[in-house]
């Protein structure tokens, strides 16, 4: 039997306000524990919520960003339950009528080719605080400073048919919130957050299989080991006789597995009920125009015209369009040097490199955009050779030189041109060389192409580097040739 995969994502962005979704507590990460939630957080009596307005200008920029419809009115409901972190005893959510209607993603798989994948709705909703179960032996801490922190909640539609599809979908929405500056995006500190719903079905067929939803999980590396090990699951349960049901599932990384946590609530469980304490949000035309005359160009807009009009290949388009950082790192690059194909090469080359070495992001690049600009522009100006720009890359990287003309300078790297030098150094390698020049003569015509390396070698080991490569090339052949 052949089975297709199905999943659905609901995917939680920390929204990158200074406070609260409805008080003035902080939201800074890594505050003592319970050191900034306030009354409103906690619910106690007498307190009331007003809404953030920063955390509904992200919220609609989201949506615009995704194509979505906006509601002219949107609503807070109370979600109620009961946990330790959550000491109100309701979440305040959108339920019925969320901020950000439906809307679609464009997703680039690994072939670069793409796909569209629908958003269903994204809605407002407080955090709850955290459980801290490592320190309390046989008890649990609890830690509130989370309570209140405004999250976007962004559910698609069941449109990813694999593992893959599902973790290059998170990472679109990674690429959207962070280029939009509405979340830092920061994975490790739960700034994004996703909930995986995964079934399968036989090929072919048309109705959906019963879902699991796999709750929190936290890497994109996670969500596709998680999707991978879930679906084996179903098939296997299906396969021997059994029937999946719709359930609560956690994904534990150490073990590589995903287990059981509660069976699925229905949303009737939860009495929703509009929240007493919140007006309606209504949004007008003119707020919408705004907000969407203040969006910054998107990932897919720049992936386009980094393909169309600066004619980069597919591969190199998605790869510089995937960070904010790194498409700005290249446009200066390329603004700098002039030359589109250059600056791609270098920024996920030579700079990609050192910087994955040494475990930096772009932002810290020691070499800056235009320090990387200037070197491009000497190298296409033949004012360098490849050789000696890797030098200076390097000189600049540790820091040894304020510019590429200045390590240029003090390294004395400029690219030799003047024929006569170079023939001068090539007459005293051929002159120091007997035996290889007497192999040369001696081999056949057709092997005499490769033994040239070690000539050429040796007189740009002679000229420190700086020899034109092409220039000695020719040289060299034409003065061997000579000798037969
Ligand atoms: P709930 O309200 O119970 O969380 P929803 O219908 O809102 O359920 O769906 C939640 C998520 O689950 C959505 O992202 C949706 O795309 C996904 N989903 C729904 N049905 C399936 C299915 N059969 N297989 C995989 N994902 C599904
Ligand atoms: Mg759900």
């Amino acid at each position: 039997m052949q089975w297709e995969t199905v999943i659905g994502l609901e995917v939680h962005v920390q929204l990158a306000t200074r406070s609260k979704i409805f008080s003035g507590a902080s939201t800074a990460f890594g505050a003592e524990p319970n050191t900034q939630a306030c009354a409103v957080d906690l619910g106690l009596p007498g307190v009331l919520p007003v809404l953030n307005e920063q955390a509904v200008a992200m919220a609609v920029q989201f949506g615009l960003a995704v194509h979505a419809e906006i509601p002219e009115v949107s609503v807070f409901d109370r979600k109620n339950y009961f946990y330790p972190d959550l000491p109100k005893g309701y979440q305040t959510s959108q339920m019925y009528h969320p901020i950000v209607g439906a809307g679609d993603v464009e997703i680039t798989l690994d072939d670069n080719t793409t796909k569209r994948i629908r958003i269903h709705h994204a809605h407002l909703e407080e955090d709850a605080g955290k459980s801290l179960h490592e320190d309390f032996h046989g008890m649990t801490g609890i830690d509130l400073n989370r309570a209140g922190t405004p999250l976007l909640e962004i559910v698609s539609e069941p449109d990813m048919r694999s593992a893959k599809e599902a973790a290059a979908y998170l990472k679109a929405i990674h690429s959207i919130v962070t280029y939009l500056g509405i979340s830092d995006g920061n994975m490790a500190e739960g700034s994004m957050r996703c909930d995986v719903n995964v079934s399968v079905r036989p090929k072919g067929q048309e109705a959906f299989g019963t879902r699991a939803e796999i709750k929190n999980v936290n890497s994109f590396r996670f969500v596709e080991r998680a999707i991978a090990f879930e679906v084996e699951r179903q098939i296997e349960l299906i396969e021997d006789g059994g029937k999946v049901v719709q359930e609560t599932r956690l994904f534990d990384p150490e073990r590589d597995e995903t287990r059981s946590m509660r069976t699925k609530e229905e949303a009737n469980d939860y009495r929703y009920f509009p929240c007493p304490d919140l007006l309606p949000v209504v949004l007008d035309q003119a707020y919408l125009d705004h907000l969407r005359s203040q969006l910054p160009e998107l990932p897919a807009d720049k992936r386009a015209r980094f393909q169309n009009e600066l004619g980069l290949s597919a591969y190199d388009a998605n790869v510089l369009s995937a960070s904010r950082e790194m498409a700005e790192f290249f446009e200066e690059v390329h603004r700098v040097c002039g030359d589109a194909k250059q600056a791609a090469n270098w920024v996920q080359g030579e700079l990609s490199g050192a910087l994955n070495r040494e475990n930096l992001s772009i932002q810290n690049s020691p070499v800056s955009a235009q320090q990387l600009g200037e070197l491009i522009r000497r190298v296409l100006d033949d004012t360098i050779n490849g050789k000696a720009a890797k030098q200076v890359f390097q000189a600049l990287w540790n820091g040894q030189g304020e510019s590429a003309d200045a390590v240029i300078e003090a390294k004395g790297l400029k690219q030799v041109t003047d024929t006569g030098a170079i023939e001068a150094m090539i007459d005293q390698v051929i002159a120091e060389s007997p035996a290889q020049v007497a192999q040369y003569r001696d081999s056949e015509p057709e092997k005499r192409g490769k033994m040239i390396g070690y000539f050429v070698g040796q007189v740009m080991k002679a000229s420190r580097g700086t020899a034109n490569p092409q220039q000695v090339n020719g040289l060299l052949k034409e003065k061997l040739d000579a000798l037969l």
